[in-house]
C-alpha cells in the first residue's frame, strides 16, 4: 500500500514534521530524537503529564515495596538480639502520603521535563486520527487538525476492568488508584498474579494488611520455569493467601468482597485488580482512518523500525502490547523518533529481553524463556543461596538460579531465578546472552568474595561440569597471551 495525504485542507490545521501522540517515557524518547534531527514537531497528550511509570507505575510501586521491606524488617530482627521491636508501630495513612510525596517528585520531574523539551509545541488535548497524517486533537477549548510529515503513537496503555467486575466495582480499584487512597483497608484481595500483582500483594502484606491473591494461572510472577515456579509459590505463600491455579469467584458482602473458589473463602475489604493492561488505541480512530490492523485492534509494525506497515506512522511503548517495560518504550521511542525523522527507516538491533519482579526474593527472566528452548538443545546449570556464603548472612538461603545454556557451545540463551539481588544478576545475565558469551568464558571475569554474584558463578560452572571437556587449564583460568 502507498499512502498519499489528502489535498483538502481542514479548518484549523496546523502543519508539522512530526506529530507525537503520548507525552510518556515512549513519547518523551521520541521527541528527543526528533529534537536531534533538527525536525519541526508538535507533542500532543490528554494529560495528566508526568508519565505513568513515575505517576502510577514503576516509581510509587517500588516506594510500597520498600516501605513494605522496612516494616517486615522488624520480625526479623529479634533473632539477631535486637530487642523491643513489638512497640513500633506503623500508620499507613501516614506511609502512603509519604508514597505519594516521593511519586508527586517523579511525576514533577517528568512533567517539568515535557515541558521544557516541547515548550510551545506542546498541544493538550486527545488525539483521534481522520486519516494516517491527519490528527484531529480536542482540547478544552476546541478541536484542531495536525497535518504531519510523520507520526509516533505512544498513547501507552491502561489497567484491565473486566465487565464481570461491575458489580463490585465500587469496592475494586486498580493501580491508577491504589496510591491515591487515604486509608488502607485492613484486608485486601488481589485478583493477577503477574508481577504488578506480586508485587503490590507483597507490599501490602509486609506493611501489615491481610492479602489474598489469585490467578487463574498455576505459576506466579509470569515464571515459564517451572522449578522457579514452585519455588516462587512456596516463598510467596508464606507472606500472603495465594491462590493459584483457581477461578475465584466474587460476591458483595455488607462490607466489602467475598472471594471463593471450591475449597476457599475469604471476605476482603477492597479488592485490586491487576488483570493486565490494555494498549490506548480504541479510541484513536485507527480503522475508521484505514490503518491495517489485525482482529485485536491492534495496528501491523516491525519492531525493528516500529513502523506500521509502510506508513510514515510510528508506535512505541505499551500501545504495542509487546514488551511492556519502561527501558523497552524509552527503547521504541527512540527508535520511532528516529525513523519518524527521516525518509527511509533504519531497522535496530532489539536489546535481550529481561523482566524482573522486585519481589524480593525477585523473580527475574531473562533472554530465552524454558518453554521456548527444546530440551535435549540445552544444558541448565543451577545454584542456589543455600550454598552461597552471602546469601547465608542476609537470611537468603531460599534464592535458586537457572542458567540455560546451549548443549553444542556452552553460549547463554536465558536465565530464570528466584533471588535476593535478582535485579543485579538479571543485568549480569542480560549483558552475557546478548554478548553471545559461553559459561566457560564468563569463568574467566573475576569474581569477588563473599558476595552474591557467586551464585552466579556456581551456575556457570554446573554448565561447564556438564559439557565435554578437553581444556587443559583450570575453570576460571585462561593462559596469559604470549604475544
Ligand atoms: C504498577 C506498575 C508498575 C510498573 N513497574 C515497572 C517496573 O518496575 N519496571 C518497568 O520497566 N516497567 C514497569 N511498569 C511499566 C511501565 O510503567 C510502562 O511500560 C511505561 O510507563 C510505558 O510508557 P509509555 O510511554 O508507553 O506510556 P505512558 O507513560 O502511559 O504514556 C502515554 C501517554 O499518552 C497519553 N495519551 C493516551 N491516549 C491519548 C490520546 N488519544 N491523545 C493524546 N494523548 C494520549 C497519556 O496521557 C500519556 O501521557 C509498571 C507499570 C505499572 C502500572
Amino acid at each position: 500500500m502507498s499512502f498519499k495525504p489528502r489535498e483538502t485542507r481542514m479548518k484549523n490545521e496546523i502543519h508539522t514534521d512530526v506529530a507525537i501522540i503520548g507525552a510518556g517515557s515512549a513519547g518523551l524518547y521520541a521527541l528527543r530524537e526528533v529534537r536531534r534531527a533538527g525536525r519541526d514537531f508538535l507533542l500532543i497528550d490528554s494529560g495528566p503529564l508526568g508519565t505513568t511509570c513515575a505517576r502510577v507505575g514503576c516509581m510509587p510501586s517500588k516506594v510500597a515495596l520498600h516501605m513494605g521491606a522496612a516494616w517486615a524488617k522488624r520480625n526479623t530482627l529479634p533473632a539477631l538480639g535486637i530487642r523491643g521491636t513489638e512497640g513500633l508501630s506503623i500508620d499507613h495513612s501516614a506511609a502512603w502520603a509519604r508514597l505519594r510525596e516521593q511519586r508527586d517528585h517523579f511525576a514533577a520531574n517528568a512533567a517539568g521535563m515535557t515541558h521544557s523539551a516541547a515548550g510551545d509545541k506542546l498541544l493538550a488535548g486527545r488525539a483521534r486520527f481522520k486519516e494516517p497524517t491527519l490528527i484531529e486533537v480536542e482540547s478544552a477549548t476546541g478541536s484542531c487538525y495536525v497535518r504531519a510529515r510523520s507520526v509516533v503513537i505512544a498513547t501507552g496503555s491502561r489497567p484491565v476492568t473486566p465487565a464481570w467486575l461491575e458489580g463490585i466495582r465500587d469496592r475494586t480499584i486498580t493501580t491508577d488508584e491504589l496510591f491515591e487512597l487515604d486509608a488502607l483497608p485492613p484486608s485486601m484481595g488481589i485478583m493477577g498474579l503477574g508481577a504488578i500483582g506480586l508485587e503490590m500483594g507483597l507490599a501490602l502484606s509486609r506493611l501489615g494488611i491481610r492479602v489474598v491473591g489469585t490467578d487463574l494461572a498455576p505459576n506466579i510472577g509470569g515464571i515459564a520455569d517451572p522449578v522457579i515456579a514452585e519455588h516462587a509459590r512456596s516463598r510467596f505463600a508464606r507472606e500472603m493467601e495465594l491462590w493459584a491455579g483457581v477461578e475465584t469467584r466474587l460476591e458483595r458482602t455488607d462490607s466489602g468482597v467475598l472471594m471463593h473458589t471450591g475449597d476457599r473463602k475469604a471476605e476482603v475489604g477492597l479488592l485490586l485488580a491487576a488483570l493486565g493492561r490494555r494498549p490506548n488505541l480504541e479510541d484513536l480512530g485507527l480503522r475508521e482512518a484505514c490503518f491495517p490492523i489485525d482482529d485485536r485492534g491492534l495496528p501491523h509494525f516491525d519492531s525493528a523500525t516500529m513502523q506500521v506497515a509502510d506508513l510514515p506512522v510510528y508506535l512505541a511503548g505499551d500501545v504495542t502490547a509487546d514488551r511492556s517495560l519502561m527501558h523497552e518504550a524509552a527503547d521504541e521511542g527512540a527508535i520511532a523518533g528516529y525513523n519518524a525523522a527521516r525518509q527511509i527507516p533504519t531497522r535496530f538491533a532489539r536489546k535481550t529481553p529481561v523482566g524482573i519482579a522486585f519481589s524480593d526474593p525477585d523473580i527475574v527472566t531473562v533472554g530465552a524463556r524454558f518453554d521456548s528452548l527444546p530440551p535435549q538443545d540445552i544444558i541448565i546449570g543451577t545454584a542456589s543461596g543455600d550454598s552461597n556464603g552471602r546469601s547465608r548472612i542476609l537470611d537468603a538461603t531460599e534464592s535458586v538460579l537457572r542458567i540455560y545454556a546451549d548443549a553444542t557451545n556452552g553460549r547463554l540463551l536465558g536465565a530464570a531465578m528466584l533471588a535476593t539481588g535478582g535485579e543485579h544478576l538479571a543485568h549480569l545475565l542480560a549483558w552475557a546472552v546478548q554478548r553471545r558469551e559461553t559459561a566457560r568464558d564468563l569463568l574467566n571475569l573475576p569474581f569477588y568474595h563473599p558476595v552474591i554474584e557467586e551464585i552466579l558463578q556456581s551456575a556457570l560452572q554446573d554448565v561447564v561440569r556438564q559439557r565435554p571437556s578437553s581444556a587443559a587449564y583450570p575453570m576460571g583460568l585462561a593462559p596469559a597471551d604470549r604475544s
